[in-house]
């Protein structure tokens, strides 16, 4: 096997022994027995993960931007007017999805580094009508947290449909669809679930389900749910084969979230990025986004003046840690860590001191265990 770097960049995250094992157990039938257990167990523990007691759930070949379209096209028709919340990369791409199939919008974008407030949400649902509201839970790219369950408030009495991108965020930070009216989340494998890219996942409410039910077609075939539903409810029955072992895997990786438990989850996903902050900052590094809306699933960090971007993250590849160049705007000047999925706390403290080993690499004066004494100070208490 090749020598393992840990990765860091912000999904796809590290893939536990677990979840590669079950990668690796034989293919068996796409409309079998072991296949139609694991999809509808799946399934169910999906509506967990998302505080959703009736949802409908997919999961289909592919990734976080089909979700995007399947998301848009199974919910918004002609004549549908859409708003999509942005506050960078990420909210940009739905209204390109919404541009390609001709769907009415708007964007109410935020500077980056911050998300629309859900005061400016009002405001802009006062001056119009919105059938479908669109957000980033959290923006890859800027590192920005959308106050989502505050979206929901403001969206409860317009009837509109309201649509979550979580690729950064489902599994890592609560999504409690149920509870803060959101109609469909949208995500992917390979971030906070922590499974190998490759599946595009959505559950949608029964509201969204009967808005899809209303619309007489939709511009697409394969992502068309009303066509997926019969074999989320019956894996035995054929649409267009599954990836079989990456659900499989990806089944596996539900279990370990359930088993670790959501709210201890998150709670470790808001440790862990205090702690990696902390070290950070301690080395002399700042952050990019504002900290009001700071994820706790990425970090863009800022080079103290003289750490040049390439050097940087060339030093701390040969350190053993792979992270992401900056994007936009913050591009040279930023690197992105994702802190996410199953992460455990030696590899935040493995990172952090790898951070400290790249700048005395790159001759800055550090004194050793800088960093470390920060993530130390966090993680014990
Ligand atoms: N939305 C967000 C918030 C993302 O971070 C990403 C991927 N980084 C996507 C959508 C698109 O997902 P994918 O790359 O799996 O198509």
């Amino acid at each position: 096997m090749p020598q393992e770097k840990l990765l860091l960049i912000p999904g796809p995250s590290p893939v536990v022994p677990r979840i590669l094992e079950a990668l690796a157990w034989p293919t068996v039938s796409h409309v079998g027995p072991e296949m139609a257990r694991d999809l509808q167990e799946a399934c169910e523990n999906l509506k967990r993960i998302v505080f959703s007691a009736n949802g409908e759930p997919f999961i289909v070949a592919g990734a976080g931007t089909l979700a995007m379209e399947m998301a848009l096209l199974n919910t918004a028709g002609p004549g549908d007017r859409v708003l999509v919340l942005s506050q960078g990369f990420f909210g940009d791409r739905m209204a390109q999805i919404c541009q390609v199939f001709g769907l009415e919008h708007d964007v109410l974008a935020s500077e980056w580094g911050r998300a629309v407030t859900p005061r400016q949400l009002d405001e802009r649902l006062k001056a119009k009508n919105y059938n479908l509201v669109v957000c980033t839970h959290v923006d890859t790219a800027t590192g920005a947290c959308a106050p989502v369950e505050e979206y929901g408030r403001v969206l409860d009495k317009t009837g509109a449909i309201f649509v979550v991108d979580g690729v950064c965020a489902t599994g890592g930070i609560a999504e409690r669809m149920d509870a803060w009216g959101i109609d469909v989340v949208l995500t992917a494998a390979q971030k906070c679930l922590g499974t190998p890219p490759g599946l595009a996942i959505l559950v949608f409410s029964e509201t969204a389900m009967e808005k899809r039910r209303g619309l007489a077609s939709v511009p697409a075939y394969y992502s068309d749910i009303l066509r997926w539903l019969p074999i989320m409810h019956d894996p035995t029955k054929y649409f267009s084969t599954p990836c079989v072992n990456e659900i499989r895997a990806f089944a596996e990786a539900t279990r370990i979230i359930l088993e670790e438990g959501l709210d201890e989850r998150f709670e470790r996903h808001d440790l862990y990025a205090e702690a990696i902050r902390a070290g950070l900052t301690d080395l002399g590094f700042s952050f990019f986004t504002d900290p009001r809306f700071a994820a706790s699933t990425l970090s863009v960090v800022r080079y103290p003046e003289g750490v040049e971007d390439k050097a940087f993250r060339a030093g701390l590849g040969g350190n053993g840690v792979v992270v992401a160049g900056g994007l936009g705007p913050a591009a040279g000047r930023v690197f992105r860590m994702g802190h996410m999925g199953n992460l455990t706390s030696a590899q935040v403290r493995f990172a952090v001191e790898a951070v400290e080993k790249t700048l005395a690499g790159l001759g800055r004066a550090v004194r050793p265990g800088t960093g470390r004494a920060a993530v130390d100070e966090i993680l014990k208490a």
